[in-house]
């Protein structure tokens, strides 16, 4: 990878993992990354998926790159509302989260998302936060109040740099904490808070606790990597105050940079609003499910987009991910057909090496996945042009269907499926009002509906004996 934005240094950084360049990718030692990841109090929504999605797709791409990676993303499973759902639903806080952590892996499967190598959970890391508490304790950069131990900002000289925020434009009064607790500066954060009534806690050598929020994440980054690790990311909305906070705790503490690129993730959202449950436009992966969209269509529209732009959600773009799928299928259904062996095509060939080699030039380019999209389905469309003229034969199309798999390493949506949840009734009243746009020669009502069906995994087939619906295996 050429270049990377870092919000950190607010530029394109040539990409040297591990701070030391080398004369090729296989050279480097394992790019270490850490993710922040879900906290495990209900249903993960789309725009955390936005974000999760893109996790995937940048380990996929350093891989593909021939980089090794060795990835952590953290398990959020003590928190306020973690706490407060189990309280609620008068379970333990470790049963309350064990369910939604394996609802949350279930919904990354789902979605094609990699496993990665390490899923820290807060609640096993307290030893590695006591440590970063010692430590900034002995240099004198905590206090303590009510029982509750926080950061001393004031006395962190290089507070603000990655969310470029000031001291100035700290508010007096405004509250950067989830929790209301007194403190001497209002830029203070809590470290480690008092127990509250009812609330689990853990006994410390500086007593009975749980941790504050920003320090998991710096715990986790330490216990799991040791030292500096090369990337970093979250969206948008944790460059202030949480990735802030980590940096300070973590370079206080050991006195050695806590990240080489921070990379973050813009927004998802929905018909053009931020998602909320009063606007009805809040979705988790599982109500898109309900409403019979493929999980395949659903990675697509969310993978489609660069990365540090605001990506609008909406149901006609996930029936236009229908329509780009289907021109994939097409392709490959195209590719299967071609049996006849003829000798090589020169330029299916120089074709296939141009397209890996625009592919990269794009995406090298700050992860700029649109534009490597926009590469393959350029591909695609000379590879068309090239079956509707006879030109290829059973080993050019071997050699695409390679291209195309070796690609599907990045994508995971050429080849991947996944399964889908089928409302018949539904189904079947849209092949009702497509026979009766088809009928009033409306063709292009009649393919829309043929699209949306496709980005809800569903095939349709007119056929002599009438009109035939089969599920995408
Ligand atoms: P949380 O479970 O709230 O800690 O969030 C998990 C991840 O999703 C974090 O990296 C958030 O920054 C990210 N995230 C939250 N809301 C959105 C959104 N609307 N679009 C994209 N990413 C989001
Ligand atoms: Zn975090």
């Amino acid at each position: 990878m050429a270049k990377i934005f870092n919000t950190l240094t607010r530029r394109l950084d040539p990409f040297i993992p591990g701070g030391v360049a080398k004369d090729s990718t296989a050279e480097y030692p394992p790019v270490t990354i850490y993710s922040c990841g879900p906290t495990v109090y209900s249903y993960a929504h789309i725009g955390n998926f936005r974000t999760f999605v893109f996790n995937d797709f940048l380990r996929r791409y350093l891989k593909f790159r021939g980089y090794t990676v060795n990835h952590a993303m953290n398990i959020t499973d003590v928190d306020d509302k973690t706490i407060a759902g189990a309280l609620k639903e008068g379970v333990t806080l470790k049963e309350y989260t064990d369910n939604y952590t394996q609802i949350f892996f279930e919904d990354c499967k789902t979605l094609n998302i990699e496993p990665v190598e390490h899923y820290p959970r807060a609640t096993e890391s307290i030893d590695a936060m006591i440590d970063i508490i010692a430590h900034l304790d002995k240099k004198g950069l905590i206090y303590e109040k009510d029982g509750s131990l926080y950061f001393s900002i004031a006395k962190f000289h290089k507070y603000g740099r990655l969310s470029n925020v000031t001291s100035m434009d700290i508010k007096a009064g405004a509250r950067y904490d989830a929790d209301e607790y007194t403190k001497e500066d209002v830029r203070d954060f809590a470290l480690w808070k008092a127990p509250k009534e009812n609330e689990p806690y853990w006994e410390t050598p500086f007593g009975k606790g749980r941790p504050g929020w920003h320090i998991e994440c710096s715990a986790m980054v330490r216990k799991i990597f040791g030292t500096t690790i090369d990337i970093h990311t979250g969206g948008v909305d944790l460059i202030f105050p949480h990735h802030e906070n980590e940096i300070a705790q973590s370079e206080a503490a050991y006195d050695e940079p806590f990240v080489r690129y921070w990379l973050h993730v813009e927004h998802l959202l929905v018909e053009g609003s931020k998602m909320s449950k009063s606007l009805g436009n809040f979705f988790t992966l599982r109500d898109l499910l309900d409403k019979g969209y493929s999980p395949r269509a659903i990675r697509y529209l969310l993978l489609t987009a660069h990365y540090r732009k605001q990506l609008n959600f909406t149901f006609d773009g996930l029936t236009q991910a229908g329509q780009a799928l289907l021109r994939i299928d097409n392709l490959i259904a195209r590719l299967n057909d071609i049996k006849q062996e003829k000798p090589i095509n020169e330029e299916a060939e120089k074709r296939c090496s141009q397209f890996i080699g625009s592919f990269i030039e794009a995406v090298d380019d700050d992860l700029n996945i649109a534009e490597g999209i926009g590469t393959f389905f350029d591909f695609l469309h000379d590879i068309n042009t090239l079956i509707d003229k006879r030109m290829l034969g059973k080993a050019d199309a071997d050699t695409i269907m390679h291209i195309l798999n070796h690609i599907d390493s990045v994508f995971g949506f050429i080849f991947f499926h996944g399964t889908v949840t089928v409302n018949k009734e539904e189904i079947e009243a849209l092949i009702e009002e497509r026979n009766k746009a088809r009928k009033e020669k409306n063709f292009t009502k009649a393919d829309s509906i043929r699209d949306e069906l496709y980005s809800k995994g569903i095939i349709v087939q007119d056929t002599r004996e009438g009109t035939r619906w089969l599920i995408k295996s």
